[in-house]
């Protein structure tokens, strides 16, 4: 990532904006901007690769549904530049392999470290869950608060958006969606 580039630009929006870029409180704040960047979008930076996040599986007879709920998380939306902010839920059924929890929570953390859209970044997680584990189902829900809606434009505060993505036996069989819908709504 090259910072002072970043930080040029930091200086440049601030300078649009008429601000007096000398003055004490501002003079360091685009260096500080561009290293904030760069820890929010580590996943630009290629250091952890895609498929290193769910290597590690282990041989398992269990073919129940496997739930972690509640993997808090903070994004970028690419369209503002504003955080999204929420948690996403995973279910899978296994087939013959199974993953670490926090690898899961990982893959998440992943994806939150990139420009995103909600919707994109839900079915990323469901992916790369299918392609490296070949459960027999996935679901993933992520529920979020957009910064861009909630204080800017129509200014919704509260307002949570909900996307899912669904494969396999979630999108097939009503009762096994049923049980994941109902495993989520029992932690509220
Ligand atoms: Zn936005």
């Amino acid at each position: 990532m090259d910072l002072k580039k970043m930080e040029e630009g930091f200086r440049l929006i601030l300078e649009g904006m008429g601000e007096n870029i000398q003055r004490e409180g501002l003079i360091d704040t685009p260096k500080r901007v561009a290293k904030m960047y760069a820890e929010l979008m580590t996943g630009l930076s290629g250091e952890l690769k895609e498929e290193d996040i769910l290597k590690t599986q282990f041989h398992e007879k269990y073919d129940e549904m496997v739930y972690l709920k509640d993997i808090e998380f903070a994004s970028m939306c690419e369209h503002h530049f504003l955080p999204f902010t929420g948690r996403a839920h995973i279910a899978y059924i296994p087939n013959d392999r199974i993953v670490g929890l926090s690898k899961l929570a990982r893959a998440v953390e992943y994806y939150a470290r990139f420009p995103q859209v909600q919707e994109r970044m839900t079915c990323q997680i469901a992916t790369l869950i299918q392609r490296e584990l070949n459960p027999k189902g996935v679901a993933v829900l992520i529920e979020a608060s957009h910064t861009c809606m909630t204080i800017r434009g129509i200014k919704k505060a509260g307002s949570l958006m909900v996307t899912t993505q669904l494969l396999g036996r979630f999108k097939s069989d009503e009762k096994t969606r049923a049980e994941f819908m109902a495993t989520i709504h029992g932690s509220r």
